[in-house]
């Protein structure tokens, strides 16, 4: 009996899915136990039982109340022949709610007070047993049938279920699937967010390239600008090219004419130079091969002093005057004059650049073929060094760098007509008849010893001599100062060695013009004598001696070889002196020979004055005897 209720829940929760079902198979039981032909309307039940109308307010009550109202109504009212109709109304009320519990009907039944029967009312007790035991019967019944239905529901259920875990599995396989795709799909994701940041990279760099682009754009339009300009401007420039091409082809034209006329004039040049190098001779030779010029140094602190007197009208003569006191005193002082003149005399105001300008002419003989010899004679003192090398400034540089000078000017020059020039320079010492070289760089103790050696073609060469190759006027100065510096590690404070040595600077020569075919060649010597003052007694003895003894045969033998080419004599003693044997070769023939008298202004360098001149005026005697003889 306790299930019921179990049982009726039971029903209750599977109801909502069968609820019609269950309500149809009550039907037939019903049907069965009570014959009644409406079972499904418990106010006819009632109105049956009751054999009366149902009060107005259990007509108007909802379904499942007014069941069970009417029911409990007709157990209280009814007779015990009700037990029929109490049934009935247990059945409907529980076709119509099954929440319901089975033994309330009794209860109620008996709870009005006339549900318990007369304890003599044996057969209705029993009756109502029957109707119980029936009911429960038919309770038992529809459980039953319950149950079977809902056996074939758990059945039904247990199906679904299987369907629901195959539907589960399918489900899950599904899924799986889902999440495989959903791998595949993230998978996909991250390349698709690969891509939309390549993508997002690319639009930046297209937005670049578009920049860029534009750029490009604006550039090209302004290269077109460009572009046109430029092709206007070459059609102007072609035009002017066609004019100029014409113009050029008439210039070529003429370019020819004019060269043929250039190599006409080059001719005419070359036969005007040669013609030049002859009259340019022929002048020089005019005024003598062999000039003496004076030079007058100033004194100390400038001037000139009395007894050296220079001609107003003339640059030829100087006059060394002498006043001697008179023997016996009673007459008055005589005045001894003594004149002298030279192919030009140059005061003590004389700059080294007129000096200069008279040498030029030999220099330029020089370079047009002709030996060239200069010396420098006179009193130690007397401005032999300072007419020859003079001082490093530009205005008192002397004869052999302003000859070095005008020498490359005048080959560059001639450069143009097709001359080449080399030029070797040598720098030697002559000191006591011995030779020593003054380019020399070597150790001292290696000095060499030299010689001088007469070539069959004449050309003289001195030993172990350093000859150098020079091509510009740097390079000549150069040598200068070298030579200079070896001549001073030679003396000493008490040896004045360059006064008592003759210092020669020899620059060799040699022109080709190809072209011409045409050579020369020419040697200029530019010499630096010792100091011509002569022996003093006290002096007359020992090295000093020797030296003296060395230069005045040296000297003497320089004027009588050039008395002797000036007197055309058959024999020229060349070989007496080192100096003269040196320098044969710029001494005869066509060459032409300078010397310059120096002679110093002070009074008591009178008498080594009147010697110089003396000396000077022999050899300028013997020329000018030549010269006449050659205007004859
Ligand atoms: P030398 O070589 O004959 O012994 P220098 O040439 O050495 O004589 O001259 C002696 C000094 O006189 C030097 O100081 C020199 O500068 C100067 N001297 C020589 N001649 C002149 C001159 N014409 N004008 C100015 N100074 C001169
Ligand atoms: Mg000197």
């Amino acid at each position: 009996m306790s299930r019921l209720p179990v049982m009726s829940s039971k029903r209750v929760l599977t109801s909502s899915s069968s609820s019609s079902e269950n309500a149809q198979d009550f039907v037939p039981a019903q049907k069965r136990s009570r014959k009644d032909p409406e079972p499904h309307k418990p106010q006819a039940a009632a109105t049956v039982i009751g054999g009366r109308r149902p009060p107005a307010a259990a007509a108007r009550a909802p379904l499942s109340r007014s069941v069970r109202g009417a029911g409990a109504a007709t157990v209280a009212v009814g007779p015990s022949r009700g037990v029929l109709k109490t049934s009935v109304a247990s059945t409907a009320a529980k076709a119509g709610n099954m929440k319901q519990p089975f033994g309330s009907t009794v209860s109620k039944t008996g709870g009005t007070g006339a549900s318990r029967r007369h304890a003599w009312d044996l057969r209705g007790k029993v009756s109502d047993m029957e109707d119980k035991i029936r009911d429960y019967k038919t309770t038992f019944k529809s459980v039953n049938q319950e149950n079977e239905v809902l056996k074939g529901s758990m059945v039904q259920n247990q199906t679904k279920v299987v369907e629901m875990q195959k539907e589960l599995e399918r489900q899950r396989s599904q899924i799986s699937k889902y999440e495989e795709e959903l791998q595949t799909l993230s998978g996909v994701r991250d390349e698709l967010e690969k891509v939309s940041s390549d993508r997002s990279v690319l639009q930046k760099e297209l937005s670049n390239f578009e920049v860029k682009y534009k750029v490009m754009e604006t550039l090209r339009d302004s290269h077109e600008m460009e572009l046109q300009t430029l092709k206007m401007k070459l059609s102007v420039q072609e035009s002017t090219l066609a004019r100029l091409q014409a113009t050029l082809r008439e210039t070529e034209e003429e370019v020819r004419c004019l060269r043929d006329t250039v190599s006409q004039l080059k001719d005419d040049l070359h036969a005007g130079e040669m013609e030049r190098r002859q009259l340019h001779n022929t002048i020089q030779e005019l005024k003598g091969n062999i000039r003496v010029f004076c030079r007058v140094r100033p004194l100390v602190d400038g001037g000139l002093s009395k007894h050296i007197q220079l001609a107003a009208s003339d640059n030829k003569t100087v006059t060394l005057a002498k006043t001697e006191e008179s023997h016996t005193g009673k007459s008055v002082d005589t005045q001894k004059n003594y004149n002298f003149s030279f192919d030009r005399v140059f005061g003590p105001q004389a700059l080294q650049q007129e000096v200069f300008e008279e040498i030029s002419l030999l220099v330029q003989s020089a370079l047009d073929g002709f030996n060239v010899c200069c010396f420098a004679y006179g009193q130690t003192g007397s401005g032999k060094t300072y007419t020859m090398e003079g001082d490093e400034f530009d205005e008192t540089r002397g004869v052999i760098p302003r000859a070095v000078q005008q020498i490359f000017k005048a080959a560059e020059k001639l450069g143009a007509q097709g001359w080449e020039f080399t030029f070797t320079a040598s720098f030697v010492e002559i000191y006591n008849e011995t030779l020593r070289d003054l380019l020399y760089t070597g150790k001292a103790s290696k000095r060499p010893e030299h010689e001088i050696r007469k070539l069959t073609n004449n050309e003289v060469t001195i030993t172990n001599l350093t000859y150098e190759k020079v091509c510009n006027e740097d390079q000549v100065l150069g040598l200068i100062a070298l030579a200079n510096r070896n001549r001073s590690t030679a003396q000493t404070a008490q040896n004045d060695r360059s006064s008592r040595s003759h210092s020669v600077f020899q620059l060799d020569i040699e022109g080709v013009n190809a072209g011409r075919d045409a050579k020369c060649k020419s040697t200029l010597c530019l010499v630096d004598l010792a100091g011509s003052e002569r022996m003093v007694k006290s002096q007359s003895q020992g090295e000093r001696f020797k030296e003296m003894t060395a230069i005045n045969g040296s000297l003497s033998n320089l004027g009588i070889v050039i008395a002797a080419l000036a007197n055309k004599e058959s024999h020229v003693p060349y070989r007496n002196s080192k100096l003269t044997y040196l320098l044969q070769a710029c001494l005869g023939g066509n060459s032409k020979t300078l010397m310059f008298v120096n002679i110093a202004p002070e009074p008591d360098s009178f008498g080594e004055t009147l010697n110089s001149l003396r000396f000077a005026s022999k050899v300028n005697d013997c020329v000018i005897g030549t010269a006449s003889a050659n205007r004859k």
